[in-house]
């Protein structure tokens, strides 16, 4: 019988090998929304999905089963935050998952959704929600079929989002969206009568791209993006990629009319980034280095794109030098005007284009709607509908076709229930764990106002980055803050600034 270090030693060289081709795989999808060629789609599809059932086959042998098995109890005295009994736990409930879906299953929802996008695409383009209805049919059955293979106890969402945010329940998050909903509904309204009081129009005077880029490069690095671990390159849709602690790149998008789509789009990205650059290098080739979930990981992102890259310290600081580079379009106008611009809000009918108040309500009517569709309270014939009447009741607007209505996201044309709600956790995330590094470093905004960003970072590092994905989002939430999540921060940021910005009257908040 081996002993508890051969055993350990056994199962870590299988999970680097496993890391390593999920990580090739990775750097493929990475090339394909970079550079390259159309012509490579078929060969590409072709190595990504010989990758990903290599990685598959390794991670769910019985040789796993058997040593997460035997290390549970070996290793059931250690620490709960120790790397190895983290390692053994988050591997069991890895592999708990993949095992519960049948190679059959994986495969028809993978069908199901190439199957679906291009009737998606089509539908959208033609407005025509009927077309795709029958295919929403089957992916809303199919979500019902991986959520029943899971496992739940209580609503068949939670198996859905648990894959994403373990831990987390159906109930909790409907509890802290109606909080959610009570607040900012009547902001929302508020902010729409006081429409004039924000102008953006500097933000379409036509900045040059190459010197957009470079600038915005400019300041993540001084955030902490460490680009001899990293690198910056254009895609359609910006994401970040992670290849190891030492290659983690992001990319970008930039647009001459519109100055926020490239600068708060790379201090997002940066916010991702810097989260794979802190993680502990020790737990580096295992399934603990990642962030600790979709949500958690958007945490990052979010509060440094808008706590800090949305606030006045931040523009005090950086202003002069924006203004430097661009003095053309930025004429005549100052530090405040400019932070009034980047953060104008108004109710929208495109999510990813929504701001900071009524992004939230965008994903609140996707979480109540995939609810309603998997536990056959609504039919998808009835969708649209229901779409546009929830559009008009939380953000007061009248959705004018299914284009920009229900059609919108691309999600729905594939199996992919439980996602949406990560967007906002994050956003909640970011703002709690703010109030922490707020009462934690009492002159954080002297701090960012003259370009000092290094104790944040630290902050972040220590309380959440070298974790990685040892703590489900509510432990880690509660070491680092001392709660689990809760709507009150991110309520209370926004109400206070955006009164501010558009001088409502106190009485409303
Ligand atoms: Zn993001």
């Amino acid at each position: 019988m081996a002993n508890t270090n051969d055993k350990l030693q056994e199962l870590k060289g299988i999970l680097a090998e496993v890391t390593d081709l999920n990580r090739a795989a990775l750097l493929l999808e990475w090339d394909q929304e970079t550079y390259m060629p159309r012509g490579g789609v078929q060969s590409r599809a072709e190595q990504l999905s010989t990758l990903l059932r290599l990685s598959h086959v390794r991670f769910t042998s019985d040789q796993v089963g058997r040593l997460i098995g035997e290390l549970e109890e070996d290793l059931s005295g250690r620490p709960f935050d120790s790397d190895d009994a983290s390692l053994v736990r988050v591997s069991r409930r890895d592999y708990d998952q993949s095992v519960k879906l049948s190679p059959d299953l994986v495969a028809e929802i993978a069908g199901a959704g190439s199957t679906a996008r291009p009737v998606w695409e089509e539908a959208r383009k033609e407005e025509n929600f009927s077309l795709f209805a029958p295919y929403l049919e089957k992916n809303v059955e199919l979500n019902r079929k991986v959520a029943d293979a899971l496992g739940f106890e209580d609503r068949p969402y939670d198996a859905l989002l648990g894959r994403n945010e373990p831990g987390m329940t159906t109930a909790e998050l409907e509890g802290i969206f109606a909080e959610l909903k009570q607040a900012i509904v009547p902001l929302v309204a508020d902010i729409a009568r006081h429409a004039d009081a924000v102008d953006d129009k500097v933000l379409h005077r036509g900045f040059d791209p190459d010197l957009q880029i470079s600038y915005a490069l400019e300041v993540v690095k001084r955030l902490g993006y460490d680009m001899e671990r990293g690198r910056q390159d254009i895609s359609t849709h910006p994401f970040e990629s992670s290849f190891g602690p030492g290659d983690v790149r992001i990319t970008t998008r930039v647009s001459r009319d519109f100055f926020n789509e490239c600068f708060f789009g790379l201090v997002h990205e940066a916010g991702h980034a810097m989260y794979n650059q802190g993680i502990a290098r020790a737990i580096d080739r295992t399934p603990l280095w990642d962030g600790a979930s979709p949500g958690v990981h958007e945490s990052q992102s979010r509060l440094w794109e808008n706590l800090v890259g949305r606030g006045l310290p931040f523009w005090r600081h950086f202003y002069p030098s924006l203004r430097a580079v661009f003095p053309e379009p930025l004429r005549g106008i100052e530090a405040e005007a400019f932070y009034r611009a980047v953060n104008r809000a108004y109710p929208s009918l495109i999510r990813v284009e929504a701001d900071e108040v009524t992004y939230n309500m965008h994903i609140l009517i996707r979480f109540e709607l995939e609810n309603e569709l998997l536990e056959g309270a609504l039919k998808v014939k009835d969708l649209p509908e229901a779409w546009n009447t929830r559009f008009k009741s939380y953000l007061g607007i009248d959705v004018p076709n299914d284009r920009e209505g229900v059609l919108q996201d691309i999600h729905w044309s594939y199996v992919s229930f439980g996602i949406f709600p990560g967007y906002t956790i994050g956003n909640l995330v970011g703002a709690q764990l703010m109030e922490k590094v707020r009462a934690d470093i009492r002159d954080l905004d002297a701090q960012i106002e003259q370009g000092q960003f290094s104790a944040l970072l630290g902050w972040l590092r220590r309380n959440v980055h070298q974790h990685g994905r040892k703590f489900t989002p509510n432990e880690l939430l509660e070491r680092a803050t001392g709660r689990p999540l809760t709507a009150g921060p991110w309520i209370s940021y926004v109400q206070q600034k955006y009164s501010a910005l558009y001088g409502l009257h106190a009485a409303r908040r």
